[in-house]
């Protein structure tokens, strides 16, 4: 081994563990994390998942712009809410305009609605995205500053049976991802604006003289956003919200009897849920239906995902009086219940092949074979650096690949090729033009990643 091979294999086994004990210089700012590829076979297959099923169901992709004016989600979420008031991300550009990085989407895609006049195309407008968003929220398991999410909005139509489609939809794709044993799916109606004034009314003169119970924030919560009273996970306030009343007990006529229409759709599409009158989702923008999904074991603090009704929404941005509904659930978080079930995905990033070669000659040979290899769909790593033959077979053993082609010196003079299966050990010499037929023979016709985007083109 020349003093080259020998540098050159140390560095390829070095230890991981020591690598990872050497501080780099630079690292993430908390609370956000790179998605490395292993984890990005996960996104890409939840992404999948979620584009087939919303495709199914007529919904198109939207994508608003990372950053927005600031007053796009103060008006929509509500000052009072967590994340207006403390998660938000905002900056001044140079001219000293307020933007915010997203918190979450539908305040974009509401606005977007009305800067593009979708009130004119047929109604609902179905709309989903997959998109990062940030809060700045106290960094934890399952809560980061930057972090994924998936989601659709259904604008233009109010009906029991959207909401209970929206769920519906939300349920299949927890059930595709195989999570979806985990969780229950909680339910309640927080009313619109003709009862829900009443109810926070009362809520109020129910919290009054106690809140000396009461946690910090929601001494402020009872005049801000009385109805967050009843979520707060402190254990003093869970106490007194079991005991405050229900706005079920106020809802008006037509809320009561849409809250029964989706319970009754619910049952039709056999869909249990758990009726809780303390959920109510914290955004100023919902009306009538809101849900989430909870953890069977750690209820809200790991929803993964939530959603309601927000009918007053598009009309409060500036809108014709459009109702609308949706849901939104975090990858991150999915992703963790799905490692936490053992569920794996396909690994379509996998080699097939490795080749590996001997000087300047075997490259001439090497590239093009490459190339055809790759062409055919097999997926083809070349040791294309200066390393022995010696060094380029542990790399392709590190690499996890079933075959290794081999281009000495002796075989691009006589023509020819030697395939090594490397889980078996054994190697044969084929002629050098019948390489990449004999490698489909070996890998499986079924086996190969062929895309032919041009094909699609018209
Ligand atoms: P929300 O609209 O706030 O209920 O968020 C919907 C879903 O997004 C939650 O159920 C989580 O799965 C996910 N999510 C919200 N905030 C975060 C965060 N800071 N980090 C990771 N996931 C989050």
């Amino acid at each position: 081994m020349t003093d080259h091979d020998q540098r050159y294999s140390k560095a390829v086994e070095t230890d991981e563990e020591e690598a990872r004990n050497i501080k780099p210089p630079y690292q993430t700012p908390k609370g956000v994390h790179d998605i490395l590829p292993a984890d990005h076979e996960y996104y890409t297959f939840v992404k999948k998942v979620v584009r087939h099923r919303l495709r199914q169901a007529g919904f198109r992709r939207i994508s608003t712009p990372i950053f927005e004016f600031t007053d796009v989600f103060t008006r929509s979420i509500g000052a009072a809410s967590d994340i207006v008031s403390k998660e938000m991300y905002t900056f001044k550009d140079r001219k000293d305009r307020s933007l915010t990085l997203k918190p979450e989407s539908t305040a974009g895609v509401v606005r977007s609605y009305i800067e593009n006049n979708m009130q004119v195309l047929p109604q609902p407008v179905e709309l989903y995205y997959i998109e990062p968003h940030f809060r700045y929220d106290r960094p934890q398991k399952g809560r980061y500053r930057q972090f994924y999410q998936f989601g659709y909005e259904i604008i233009g139509e109010s009906d029991p049976a959207l909401d209970v489609q929206s769920i519906h939809l939300a349920w299949k794709i927890l059930d595709d991802l195989g999570i979806a044993q985990i969780f229950t799916l909680q339910l309640n109606s927080i009313g619109c604006q003709v009862c829900r004034p009443q109810y926070v009314t009362v809520l109020k003169d129910f919290y009054f003289g106690k809140e000396r119970s009461l946690c910090a924030e929601c001494k402020h919560r009872i005049d801000k956003n009385a109805l967050r009273l009843l979520d707060c996970k402190e254990e003093d306030c869970q106490i007194l919200a079991q005991i405050a009343p229900k706005l079920s007990d106020y809802l008006c006529q037509e809320c009561k009897q849409y809250h029964n229409d989706v319970k009754e759709f619910l049952t039709e599409l056999k869909l249990s849920y758990n009726e809780n009158p303390n959920l109510v989702r914290g955004l100023d923008y919902y009306t009538k239906t809101v849900f989430e999904f909870w953890d069977r074991t750690d209820g809200a603090q790991n929803a993964i995902g939530g959603g309601g009704r927000y009918d007053g929404l598009v009309e409060l941005m500036g809108g014709p009086p459009t109702p609308a509904c949706g849901f939104a659930a975090g990858m991150e978080r999915i992703i963790a219940n799905m490692k936490r079930e053992k569920i794996r995905v396909p690994k379509k990033d996998d080699l097939h092949v490795f080749v590996a070669q001997l000087g300047k000659e075997s490259k001439k040979k090497c590239l093009p074979l490459i190339a055809q290899l790759r062409e055919a769909g097999i997926k083809t790593m070349g040791a294309l650096g200066k390393g022995s033959i010696k060094v380029q077979m542990r790399l392709a053993d590190k690499f996890k690949v079933p075959y290794t082609i081999i281009l000495g010196l002796t075989e691009v003079r006589e023509g020819t090729a030697i395939i090594r299966d490397m889980q078996v050990g054994t190697q044969k010499t084929v002629p050098f033009e019948d390489t990449v037929e004999e490698i489909i023979k070996l890998i499986g016709e079924e086996k190969r990643d062929i895309y032919s985007p041009g094909e699609a083109i018209y």
